[in-house]
């Protein structure tokens, strides 16, 4: 505990660089929800995803271009054809865009492209990455390694923060540990405990946390209750069809309750 509290008040020296993109803001205290397919197949889908984002005053989309898929013969995104789909849709429908960086190299188009960058569990340890991305001042989502401490994830976000990029948010999305039939744990700890330190947003991913998509409302719920700042959920209007994470993509009519809920519940504690 000592070295993290040393690792925290640096962390809060830096301070969150509040930013409104697109005429929105992450904020510690408010509830984001982000949401959209694991990875982007065809514009049609995410046309549909945005339009039912409007109609539940969703804010922020997310859709995976650039995928690293454990196997290499996996479908791994459609790349730069996607990217162009998610800034047109998130301009048709005046959307925060996220999307992964997975490689430096994609960082000028992303940076045109996007509103907001994810780092991804494995990249988390990828310091030259985060460095570079610290060069920048576009706003970023920083995961949690599936291995990594506490410490180690805020060791990594002082990688961007260093460099002068304060527009950073947390995500927890689970960690391995022994047990398989979850895809990871979700260590919701980490939540309350990251919020009551640092002040920057923290958010949750369910989706990877849990692997299943009959646990992504209750973990959604029990993520809203915990003080998250927010939510990263994968949703599609066809969960069953998708090419990448279909087993905890939930499909839209979900999404819609654990938005009403979440916000219920937020209220009630409040
Ligand atoms: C993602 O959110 O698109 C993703 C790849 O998740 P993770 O890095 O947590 O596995
Ligand atoms: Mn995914």
């Amino acid at each position: 505990m000592k070295s993290l509290n040393k690792i925290v008040e640096r962390i809060n020296g830096y301070g969150y660089d509040r930013f409104v993109v697109k005429g929105q803001e992450i904020t510690p205290d408010g509830f984001t929800v982000i949401a959209g397919p694991c990875t982007i197949e065809n514009r049609d889908d995410l046309e549909v995803i945005a339009k039912h984002l409007v109609t539940e005053n969703i804010s922020f989309i997310r859709g995976g271009a650039h995928k690293l898929r454990t196997s290499p013969n996996d479908f791994a995104g459609l790349g730069s054809t996607a990217l162009d789909w998610l800034q047109e849709i998130g301009k048709k429908y005046n959307l925060v865009t996220v999307s992964e960086i997975t490689d430096t190299e994609h960082l000028d188009e992303m940076i045109e492209k996007i509103d907001i960058l994810l780092v991804g569990t494995r990249n988390m340890l990828n310091y030259p990455m985060l460095t570079k991305i610290g060069k920048t001042r576009k706003p970023v989502i920083l995961k949690r390694g599936m291995s990594s401490t506490l410490e180690e994830w805020l060791l990594a976000s002082e990688y961007i923060l260093k460099e002068g990029n304060s527009k950073l948010i947390y995500c927890e999305r689970g960690i391995r540990t022994f047990d398989s039939i979850t895809r990871n744990t979700y260590d919701i700890s980490a939540i309350p405990l990251l919020r009551s330190k640092v002040n920057f947003p923290v958010i949750g991913d369910p989706s990877h946390a849990t692997g299943l998509r009959e646990l992504i409302r209750p973990i959604s719920i029990a993520t809203a209750s915990v003080g998250a700042s927010g939510l990263l959920i994968e949703a599609h209007p066809t969960p069953e069809t998708v090419l990448v994470d279909s087993r905890q993509t939930i499909d839209l009519q979900t999404l819609s309750t654990i938005n009403e809920q979440s916000k219920a519940i937020i209220k009630l504690l409040n």
